[in-house]
C-alpha cells in the first residue's frame, strides 16, 4: 500500500508581508505520497475540490481549492470547469502575484478557453488587480513544450461537460543505435560534420484523468496513459453503496470498472482519487484490500479530506 510520510508545513506564505494581525491558525499538514519516486501531495474529494501536485515537475492538476503548495508550481493544468476542478484558479494566479512569482502557465481545454478569459475579465473587474498568467488552450491530442526535458499532451477523457486529461512526458535525446559504442572523438568529428547523432525519446511519466467515465482506458488514442508511469485517475465510486450505472450517469468511473481493465493498465502505479465524500479513509482502504492481490501492490489512494 502506499507508503506516506507526514510533509513539513508549507513554507510558501513566508513571503507575505506580516502586519501586527494575529497569526493565522496552522494548516494542517498535508499527507505527501512517495510513488515511484515521486512526491505527491494534495486533495480531491468529488464535488468539493481537487488539486493533484508534482513538486519535482514544478506542476499541479486541477484547482478546485488551492492548497498552499500548488502556489509554488509554475504550470497548472485545468482538466475541465466544473467548481471542484476550477474553482480557485484566479486565487491561484492572484497569490503568486502576491508573493512576487513570476506568471503562471495555465492549460485548459480549447473549448473552455474564452470562458476563462471572461472569467479573469470578471475578477480584474472586481479585484482591480492584473491576475497576470500565460493561457494556453489546448485541444485534445496538442502537445507542449514545457522546458527542462518535459512535454504535455492533452487526451481525450469522457465526463458530462467538455473535459480532457494531461499526458506529462519526459523528453531525451538518445544515440541512434548505430552510433552506439564509437570512441567520443569519432562522435564528434560526425557532429560536426553535420550528421544527426541522436534521436528524440519521449516517455510518458504522468497520466492525469481529471473527471471521466472508464470509457477514456478502452479508447486507442489513450495509448500513453496506460503506458505512464503514474497514472492518476479519478474513482468517485469504489463500492456496492453506488453501481456502475450511478457512476456512468455522473461521467464518473466505479473502482470496479479500473479493477475489471487492470491487465490493460500498463502503469507502474495508479493512483486512484476522486472519492465521493460518503467514503470514510476506512471504507477507501477497505475497498482496495478486496482488489486482486497483484494489482492492489501498485495502487495507491489520495486520502486526504477523508
Ligand atoms: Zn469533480
Ligand atoms: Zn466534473
Amino acid at each position: 500500500m502506499a507508503k506516506s510520510v507526514k510533509s513539513a508545513p508549507p513554507g510558501d506564505e513566508s513571503s507575505e508581508t506580516s502586519t501586527s494581525a494575529p497569526a493565522r491558525p496552522t494548516r494542517p499538514t498535508q499527507r505527501r505520497l512517495k510513488i515511484e519516486g515521486y512526491d505527491v501531495e494534495g486533495i480531491s474529494v468529488a464535488g468539493d475540490e481537487t488539486c493533484v501536485i508534482f513538486p519535482a515537475l514544478n506542476l499541479a492538476f486541477d484547482i478546485g481549492r488551492c492548497p498552499p503548495l500548488a502556489v509554488s508550481q509554475d504550470h497548472l493544468f485545468v482538466s475541465h470547469a466544473h467548481a471542484d476542478h476550477i474553482g480557485d484558479l484566479h486565487k491561484y494566479v492572484g497569490k503568486r502575484r502576491k508573493k512576487g512569482m513570476r506568471p503562471p502557465t495555465v492549460f485548459v481545454p480549447a473549448s473552455i478557453a474564452d470562458l476563462v478569459r471572461m472569467l479573469f475579465d470578471v475578477h480584474r473587474a472586481m479585484d482591480q488587480s492584473g491576475f497576470e498568467h500565460k493561457l494556453v488552450p489546448l485541444e485534445v491530442g496538442e502537445e507542449y513544450e514545457l522546458g527542462k526535458g518535459l512535454r504535455v499532451r492533452a487526451f481525450k477523457t469522457y465526463h458530462v461537460v467538455p473535459s480532457q486529461g494531461y499526458v506529462i512526458y519526459k523528453v531525451k535525446q538518445k544515440l541512434k543505435d548505430e552510433y552506439a559504442g564509437l570512441p567520443g572523438k569519432e562522435l564528434s568529428s560526425l557532429r560536426k560534420s553535420g550528421v544527426e547523432l541522436t534521436n528524440t525519446v519521449s516517455t510518458p511519466e504522468i497520466a492525469f484523468t481529471g473527471d471521466t467515465m472508464s470509457d477514456f482506458i478502452l479508447d486507442p488514442d489513450n495509448a500513453d496513459v496506460l503506458k505512464a508511469k503514474i497514472l492518476v485517475v479519478e474513482s468517485t465510486y469504489i463500492d456496492d453503496k453506488k453501481s456502475i450505472e450511478d457512476a456512468r450517469k455522473r461521467g464518473h468511473t466505479h473502482l470496479s470498472e479500473i479493477a475489471s481493465v487492470s491487465d490493460k493498465l500498463e502503469n507502474k502505479a495508479i493512483l486512484l482519487n476522486h472519492f465521493s465524500n460518503r467514503y470514510t479513509a476506512e471504507d477507501i482502504d477497505a475497498a482496495i484490500n478486496r482488489l486482486p492481490t497483484h494489482f492492489r501492490r501498485r495502487v495507491y489512494a489520495l486520502k486526504e479530506g477523508f
